[in-house]
């Protein structure tokens, strides 16, 4: 496994930051976000540290494919078959990335509007 010790998000993979776990695939990990901004806010981050999506699907793609069936997984889990559920891969300082591990945010159970801000 690749860690980062500097990295958030290393350090809730690996148990030593704590969050609260919403599912956890054999290499992809979900936890909601401490700052919501839907009813559900949850973050599905890659079990090793690539720091955004791009990166992450050029050196292991089946790593980037698992994070998407645990954020469907969660999406189910979360009642948002029906209404449906946002993804969203922040890649940049310019765009509001803060956390540079890669990580898909899913969010749902509240109307939303297109474009995002
Ligand atoms: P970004 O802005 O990089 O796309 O997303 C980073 C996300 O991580 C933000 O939505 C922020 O609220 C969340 N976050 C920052 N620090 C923590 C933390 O310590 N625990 C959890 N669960 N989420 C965090």
């Amino acid at each position: 496994m690749t860690t980062n010790s500097d990295c958030l998000f290393c350090g809730i993979v690996t148990g030593r930051i704590p969050a609260d776990l919403v599912a956890r695939g054999e290499r992809a990990v979900a936890f909601r976000d401490i700052n919501p901004q839907a009813p559900t806010h949850v973050l599905v981050v890659p079990a090793d540290h690539y720091e955004n999506a791009a990166e992450l699907a050029a050196a292991d793609p089946e790593m980037l494919a698992e994070v998407f069936t645990v954020a469907d997984d969660v999406a189910r889990a979360e009642g948002l078959t029906e209404s449906g559920y946002r993804g969203v891969l922040n890649t940049g300082a310019g765009v509001g990335q803060s956390v540079f591990h890669a990580h898909l945010h899913v969010l749902g159970g509240r109307p939303m509007g297109w474009p995002p801000g």
